[in-house]
């Protein structure tokens, strides 16, 4: 029954990021947006409910593997397939969605740059209704649900803002040993130096 506080706060765009921008994402066009660009690929979460909606009470599983184009926030991209394990109800006010999505990402550590990966697993109870309350339920189009918006806003959602090493579990960040390695050679004589020159200029002649 996370539905409603899940997705009052997936509204609130994932902006932020990391100081550093990924510059991959600098060869989009700035004005673009990232839906547009989407619609191919995600095309396939176009789901027809004209069974569901018939009848008063039913469900039906969906699963589905699919392959996402420009999905990411931050310096962080989904590479991998995207798995939906998910099942449709039917209920009084439209078809609630729920089940798991699981993604993979790609980043680099915000301190220390190091490459990064992992899953996210994300569960999602979301209602889509042919009068959906913005940020709260989707719409349901006729007897057509598009579940493109629920899975972006549960992904980006779900992917850390600002990912580190520690943060995943790994070995913490790599300090910069230079900073702290003391030079040995202090004190080493410098006197010596001109001798041997001296030495070889005469081997020399
Ligand atoms: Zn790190």
């Amino acid at each position: 029954m996370d539905a409603d506080g899940g997705t009052s706060a997936r509204h609130a765009a994932r902006r932020v990021g990391p100081a550093s921008d990924a510059p991959s994402r600098s060869m989009q066009h700035p004005g673009s947006t990232e839906r547009s660009r989407s619609t191919t690929t995600m095309s396939a979460l176009r789901i027809d409910v004209a069974d569901l909606l018939a009848r008063s009470r039913s469900r039906r599983p969906v699963q589905l593997t699919m392959a996402v184009d420009d999905l990411g926030v931050g310096g962080l991209r989904i590479d991998a397939p995207l798995v939906l394990d998910l099942v449709l109800d039917r209920v009084p006010q439209g078809v609630v969605v729920h089940g798991t999505i699981r993604a993979h990402w790609e980043g680099e550590c915000s301190v220390c740059l190091r490459e990064l990966a992992s899953d996210v697993e994300v569960s999602v109870s979301d209602l889509f209704e042919h009068h959906p309350v913005e940020g709260e339920t989707y719409l349901l189009e006729g007897h057509v649900i598009d579940l493109e918006q629920l899975v972006r806003d549960a992904v980006l959602l779900d992917l850390p803002l600002v990912p580190t090493c520690e943060s995943l579990g790994l070995v913490p960040c790599e300090p910069d040993v230079a900073l702290v390695d003391d030079d040995p050679d202090t004190g080493s004589g410098d006197a010596p130096v001109d001798a041997r020159w001296a030495a070889l200029s005469e081997l020399d002649l």
